[in-house]
């Protein structure tokens, strides 16, 4: 453990929630091991919601970076960017740019007032012009991706190079990959697949990513031993350090003993109509890991008519369910739910029956995934939901939507093998009843497929804990990479100075 003193490192997150998350565990956990200060600098939009989330004690501090969301297409009103449409994460893409002046404002100020200059910036990988800012600053940026490891090479890789536009076949290669992981189109976002690098998407994410390769090194949210694979491609591809800092959860998800009721980190969804205690007590109420749950992320939602395909493949699954709800694609993420999206008293029988909860848009999923009824999640793959799923030994059911998700739910197929695919994606036509009813039963059913699924699971458990413990000489892989990265930059501020 370092002392502290008077050094401290400046975080800039993108402002999306599932990127929000892993960033302040990430301050947490630097600040608890260092004491360094940790400021986190980010737009009003997210401060609100930011600090809400953190105890008292801990130094962390919040800048508030001016910004107008109305400038940028969103409800000038907005309170936070939970909970936004894909529509308007694309504002905040390009509106992440701006935040560029005020940040080095702020910079101009600490620095004159501490006397010398953060020992980095921790950046995300989205806002690579933190890496020029941190050079005119006397300091190293450290590109963060709160992906993993695999997910994060394979989207870096396909941004940049496009190589799906270099090929008229279905099925091709890219770069940093070796020949047998083959990607096929359908895993490809339309953005993405559309792509020519002269769209807005890619006049965004190629010059960000490519700043951010020109970082002194990253850190990434996954754990050395459960994506040896993964890793191997990002170092390579980098040809950067790449320091696994995860799982960056909350510490109740992680100790051993942990009951489910003290992980809870938020309101759930009071004002959705269902409290996190209702949840849990309907958990109660089930056999032992009977129950899937079904969660689409914090701003990802599925199509009306995949909606009716995966209600009916439910109730024909015969299996026990809690699936948080939102109004399909098209149509307001945090508006009415209206009953005919699904079948007909489809919730009433479910409820009758104890078989079925539907939770409207939020639900305690922590929470959830750590409660012994849980058997399975149906997950559209976001990384966080990985991480969480994984921690608690849940084996998973992939349904990607967008961003690197598609690449995410692939590694857990087939490298990790604790997963079944049972679509690719938003727009394709293979949901159907039947085929949601045969996947959801080869991956809760106990024994051959889904209890190696299981097993498997179990096992990336033990390793995603062991990655956290600490016995006297002995400390895991993620403590042992946060003691690096710090040694590093301080060693790399000692070279500076002298
Ligand atoms: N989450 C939750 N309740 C919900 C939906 C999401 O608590 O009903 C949390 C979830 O536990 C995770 C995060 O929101 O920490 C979602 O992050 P992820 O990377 O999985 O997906 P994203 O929202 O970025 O698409």
């Amino acid at each position: 453990h370092h002392s502290g003193g008077d050094e401290y490192i400046v975080m800039l997150p993108f402002m999306a929630h599932g990127h929000l998350i892993p960033f302040l565990a990430l301050a947490n956990q630097i600040h608890l091991r260092t004491n360094f200060t940790v400021f986190i600098a980010t737009t009003t939009l997210n401060v609100h919601y930011l600090k809400s989330t953190v105890s008292s004690a801990a130094d962390i501090r919040f800048i508030e970076l001016p910004f107008s969301g109305a400038d940028h297409g969103l409800s000038p009103n907005a309170e936070n960017t939970e909970n936004l449409p894909l529509s308007k994460i694309a504002h905040l893409f390009h509106a992440s740019r701006s935040l560029e002046p005020p940040c080095r404002d702020f910079l101009r100020g600490a620095v004159q007032e501490r006397g010398r200059p953060p020992l980095c910036i921790i950046s995300d990988v989205f806002l690579g012009w933190a890496v020029d800012v941190a050079r005119s600053f006397d300091t190293v940026n450290v590109a963060f991706s709160t992906g993993g490891a695999y997910g994060t090479a394979a989207y870096v890789s396909l941004w940049l190079h496009l190589p799906h536009r270099k090929t008229d076949f279905d099925e091709f290669t890219m770069p940093g990959f070796p020949e047998r992981c083959r990607f096929h189109r359908t895993q490809l976002h339309p953005f993405l697949r559309a792509a020519d690098g002269t769209d807005t998407w890619s006049m965004f994410f190629q010059p960000q990513i490519s700043l951010s390769l020109k970082s002194y090194a990253w850190l990434c949210n996954t754990v050395e031993e459960i994506e040896p694979f993964g890793l191997e491609i990002l170092r390579n591809y980098l040809n950067l350090p790449v320091w696994c800092v995860g799982p960056l959860l909350p510490q109740a998800a992680l100790n051993d003993s942990s009951s489910s009721h003290t992980i809870s980190r938020r309101r759930a969804g009071k004002e959705f109509g269902i409290s996190a205690e209702n949840c849990l007590d309907w958990l109660e109420s089930q056999k032992s890991k009977s129950v899937l749950y079904i969660s689409f992320g914090s701003q990802n939602t599925i199509g009306a008519s995949q909606m009716m395909e995966l209600a009916i493949g439910l109730e024909k699954s015969e299996k026990a369910f809690v699936w948080v709800i939102r109004p399909p694609m098209g149509f307001d993420l945090r508006g009415e739910f209206r009953s005919e999206w699904l079948p007909e008293k489809f919730e009433e029988r479910m409820r009758e029956k104890k078989r079925g909860l539907l939770v409207r848009n939020w639900a305690p999923q922590l929470d959830i995934l750590a409660h012994r009824s849980t058997g399975a999640f149906l997950s559209h793959c976001g990384w966080n939901s990985v991480m969480e799923s994984l921690s608690q030994g849940v084996p998973m059911v992939a349904w990607p939507i967008a961003a690197e998700q598609a690449y995410n739910s692939k590694m857990l197929v087939e490298e990790m093998g604790v997963c079944v695919e049972l679509t690719r994606g938003a727009q394709s036509g293979d949901i159907t009843a039947e085929r949601v009813r045969t996947v959801i039963s080869r991956v809760m059913d106990g024994g051959g497929e889904g209890g190696e699924m299981r097993r498997r699971a179990e096992e990336i458990k033990l390793k995603i804990r062991a990655a956290i413990r600490e016995e006297g000489e002995q400390k895991g892989s993620a403590l042992k990479a946060m003691d690096d990265f710090v040694a590093s930059v301080l060693t790399n501020r000692e070279q500076q100075v002298t």
